[in-house]
């Protein structure tokens, strides 16, 4: 029985010298414990409510692109990278269409199985770029998930499932939307099976977390924790059918070209070879790509069984990295012209700096990521000074931009 001198928090009944902070109300007591637990409940309940208001907010109808209708919307975002726009295309129509067409599908008893995707390509090639795309493109919703934060049962790390907290958080918990939405998992090469992976902290190997997806990946329901990380025993799940859920995998599989080429018999790195014919052989080996290899680097066969789509992506040359300057829908030049036109300035550029900034971007292997710094570098003195001026015209020559990069940090940066 507790004293009644001595304050307790009124939730758990702890007296003051247990708890670190009580905080008092009208005529109650409440511990800093008790006020986390209690923004747990409120949060689960938030969400579930969200989850029943979904039947008042009508679904928005799926409609499905064909597969050339897809690559043109991709085109218009995405430069280059044709194979993988058109393998996309094809699976994610099917996929959809196996999804919308599924009670006709009974008659016959063919059931289409879903087809989930690996992107093979080097960081800042558009992997995520193209699985965003698709997304924005069908209105479906989407979540990009690493792959690295995930670890098996029983370690530090989120568990898989968590990856779904992702995506229903970005339909606000619209069960069913996300039930039909795309899931980005990024890095999914930093789980190979591999004697020198480095972390500490989760299996060494990655191979149970390659566990840990397969069901997923499959379809299956799973019981999801509304606010992510790891699953504890009093919180209220939310469950949520994979089965048409479309995972896109991602991941650079750093030495998959020496696999490759040991597959074909062709040597990728000879010694007298120069940087230019190793990088158009590693471009030109990439296109081969297949299970086999992805298995050697150390993707476990049951995974790779539920990743059937095997997809690659160029490295970007300079020809592509202009391109990606000026040719997407909101490319960077279109962004930084917008930039200045709502300050009433023209941006004039000139062609010149747009080479120089392919250049240093390839120089300081920046790759596509890296254009949008350069660019910032050499625009900023003149962002900072312009608004509130009198100018109504900015014109960016190779003259400036070279000596605004030379004085940036960014010009110390380079690797070797
Ligand atoms: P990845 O997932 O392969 O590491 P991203 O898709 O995140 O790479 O690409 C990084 C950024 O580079 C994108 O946001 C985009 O601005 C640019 N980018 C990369 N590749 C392309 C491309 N082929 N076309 C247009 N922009 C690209």
């Amino acid at each position: 029985m507790s004293k009644p001198n001595i304050l307790h928090c009124s939730f758990c009944g702890r007296s003051k010298d247990e708890v670190g902070i009580l905080i008092a109300g009208q005529e109650s007591h409440i511990c800093e414990e008790c006020v986390v637990h209690a923004q747990e409940i409120v949060e689960q309940e938030l969400g579930e409510q969200a989850q029943t208001k979904k039947t008042k907010h009508q679904n928005k109808k799926l409609v499905v692109k064909k597969p050339k209708e897809i690559k043109t919307f991709l085109d218009q975002y995405i430069i280059g990278q044709t194979d993988a726009k058109k393998i996309l295309a094809v699976a994610v129509y099917n996929h959809y269409k196996r999804i919308v067409q599924k009670p006709k599908a009974n008659d016959d008893d063919v059931e289409i199985e879903k087809s989930n995707i690996i992107m093979v390509g080097e960081t800042g090639t558009g992997k995520t770029l193209l699985a965003k795309t698709i997304a924005k493109m069908l209105n479906v919703p989407f979540a990009i998930v690493d792959a690295t934060v995930f670890t098996e049962a029983g370690y530090v790390g989120e568990d898989v499932e968590s990856m779904l907290t992702r995506l229903l958080q970005n339909c606000d918990y619209n069960v069913e939307a996300a039930e039909q939405g795309i899931v980005f998992i990024d890095e999914i090469d930093k789980i190979a099976r591999r004697q020198d992976n480095p972390s500490i902290t989760r299996d060494v190997s990655g191979e149970g977390v390659q566990q840990g997806l397969l069901k997923m990946l499959e379809g299956t329901e799973v019981l999801v924790p509304p606010q992510g990380g790891r699953k504890h025993p009093d919180q209220k799940m939310i469950k949520v059918n994979t089965s048409n859920i479309l995972f896109i995998c991602g991941g650079a599989f750093d030495g998959i070209n020496q696999i490759i080429a040991r597959r074909i018999n062709t040597n990728a790195i000879g010694f007298n070879v120069n940087k230019e014919l190793q990088d158009y052989q590693r471009q030109n080996l990439l296109q081969f790509v297949n299970a086999q290899d992805i298995k050697a680097f150390g993707i476990i066969p049951e995974l790779l069984g539920r990743l059937p789509i095997i997809t690659y992506l160029n490295p970007l040359d300079a020809e592509t990295l202009r391109s990606i300057l000026t040719e997407p829908k909101n490319s960077l030049v279109k962004q930084f012209n917008k930039l200045f036109d709502l300050e009433n300035i023209k941006l004039n550029i000139e062609n010149e700096v747009l080479d120089f900034m392919v250049a240093k971007a390839l120089e300081y292997k920046l790759g596509a990521r890296g254009l949008r710094s350069i660019f910032e570098t050499i625009l900023n003195e003149a962002m900072f000074e312009l608004p509130g001026s009198e100018e109504k015209e900015f014109n960016l020559t190779l003259e400036y931009a070279k000596s605004m990069f030379e004085k940036s940090k960014m010009s110390m940066l380079k690797v070797a």
